[in-house]
């Protein structure tokens, strides 16, 4: 496995992460980091310029296999099966603290990584990392079954919350720290064990990650880091001995997942694309509603699944808003992640470059209108800038109103009535998020009732907290993360039943 030089990274990376992302980058199994069984490995780049920055192990079936493996043995009668709540609690806890410790290392990692500000990265990704894996840490000991009060005479029956077992977790890049801690948080809380997928993007923060966990004493084995591409993660969904898939990303791969583990009956829960209906009623406070308007959509450079990527504007306020954005959005700055004053990174990948400058020719063809934006940015730099984008289209049948672009491109379009913005925000295959902007009560939850979507947010957009679920309806997931529902989805009930 060759390194790359640490003097070939950016001056802004501080010595700890500069240390980290020189080094070489191994598979995670049963504590110890080692090479793919077949000597595989691929290159993560930067995004802001397209270079390699560092090289790291191609999972294959054969390490899938023994990432599992090391998950069973943990499990059940191994060291994290016969470890009692508190020790886990304890352990969480401590996986909290060494993260917040290293914040800005963890940081500039995933600012380099995926691309994205570094402010954004240690206030949103690491913060929540942080904030996600503390609630969670506090679920173990409050894990309760009942006693339930049967018919049948001289019974005493109970039922015990049992975790699901070996949890196959993958995950994308466009929040690669904050996705695993997502994860992460309620499986251990559970007692459950975990193989982690990251996204062949972003494999260092997961990979930092996993060696902090073994640093705090988690045991061996308890969470394993396999690097790899999307072969991976099919070997890790197809293996007969993972209880449970838990995974974030595109639909077309959900889709496939779900379907493997349907016919498995394996346990698997979803958190899949969306293309976010935001509307604007007439009452709204203007320039709260865009701000936030423009927050939602081009936040992460439009790289979050519950973007709010179509915008309804009534007829009346239409110009004034639309201007408004498009001013904005021509003034966003776009740079490096680790440049100071960078509002708006690249895009991960050329590929997915490549697919949002797909997506604009093709609003320009099927007849929308470019207000600002519509091409790449910042070319000569070697990285993957798209100039935040508006489109106006008084149509909802245009490809880039029904498919999810995943970059920073809004779609905005007027209407006349409640009624008609209803029916149009909720057409569609996704039901992610929603949005409404509203100084009236009643049309506000009014909305919130009518919109099929997982989330809706008042007057505010794309808030998130470890307590509140978060996932769709219809083609945007199975199952709930975060909260209660989160923690449900890798228990099991069991029911005891005691003749006295
Ligand atoms: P994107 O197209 O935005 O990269 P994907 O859904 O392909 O999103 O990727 C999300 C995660 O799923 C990544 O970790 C990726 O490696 C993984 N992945 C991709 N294809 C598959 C597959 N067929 N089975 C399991 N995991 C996959
Ligand atoms: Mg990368």
């Amino acid at each position: 496995m060759t390194t790359i030089s640490a003097d070939s990274l950016p001056d802004a990376l501080g010595a700890p992460a500069r240390d980290f992302i020189s080094r070489s980058h191994r598979l995670l199994i049963g504590g110890e980091q080692l090479e793919a069984a077949d000597g595989r490995t691929f290159s993560t780049l930067d995004p802001a310029s397209g270079r390699e920055i560092a090289e790291v192990a191609l999972g294959g079936a054969e390490d899938v296999a023994r990432a599992v493996a090391a998950a069973r043995d943990a499990f059940a009668s191994g060291p994290w099966g016969s470890m009692p709540a508190s020790g886990r609690e304890r352990l969480m806890h401590g996986l909290a603290d060494a993260l917040e410790a290293r914040a800005e290392e963890f940081a500039q990692i995933e600012s380099l990584d995926n691309g994205k500000p570094v402010g954004l990265a240690q206030y949103v990704d690491v913060n929540g990392a942080v904030g996600h894996l503390r609630y969670f840490a506090g679920w173990p000991t409050k894990i309760e079954g009942g006693v339930l009060p049967v018919s049948a005479p001289n019974m005493h029956v109970y039922t015990r919350r049992e975790p699901v077992g070996v949890c196959g977790q993958i995950i994308p890049w466009n929040f690669p720290l904050l996705m695993a801690a997502w994860k992460l948080g309620p499986a251990l809380a559970a007692g459950c064990t975990v193989v982690l997928k990251p996204a062949e993007q972003t494999p260092l923060s997961a990979l930092r990650l996993g060696e902090l966990a073994l640093e705090v004493g988690f045991p061996p084995g308890v969470l394993n880091v396999l690097t790899g591409d999307g072969e991976t993660g099919a070997a890790l969904v197809d293996h007969p001995d993972v209880d449970k898939i838990a995974f974030t990303g595109s639909t077309a791969v959900g889709r496939e997942i779900g379907a493997k583990a349907g016919r498995a009956l394996k346990r698997v829960t979803l958190e899949l694309g969306g293309k976010s209906p935001n509307v604007i009623l007439p009452d709204a406070d203007i320039e709260a509603a865009v701000k936030g308007s423009f927050q939602a959509i081009y936040f992460n450079s439009g790289q979050a699944c519950n973007a709010g990527s179509r915008l309804f504007v009534p007829a009346d306020r239409y110009d004034e808003v639309l201007s408004a954005l498009a001013e904005a959005a021509a003034a966003a700055q776009l740079g490096a992640g680790l440049d100071a004053g960078t509002q708006l990174g690249p895009l991960v990948s050329a590929e997915q470059q490549e697919r949002v400058l797909g997506y604009i020719a093709s609003g320009v063809e099927e007849g929308a209108e470019v207000l600002t934006g519509g091409e790449a940015a910042l070319t000569d730099s070697g990285g993957y800038f798209v100039a935040p984008t508006l489109f106006s289209t008084t149509s909802d049948e245009l490809r880039i109103s029904r498919e999810e672009i995943f970059g920073p491109v809004l779609v905005a379009s007027p209407y006349d009535t409640l009624e008609e913005v209803a029916e149009r925000a909720n057409a569609g295959e996704y039901g992610l998020a929603a949005g409404v902007w509203t100084r009236d009560v009643g049309n506000a939850h009014k909305l919130a009732a009518m919109l099929r979507a997982g989330m809706v947010y008042i007057n505010t957009w794309g808030a998130v907290d470890p307590s509140a679920p978060f996932g769709g309806f219809k083609a945007s997931g199975i199952g709930r993360e975060h909260g209660h529902d989160g923690l449900d989805a890798y228990l099991e009930s069991k029911t005891v039943w005691t003749a006295l």
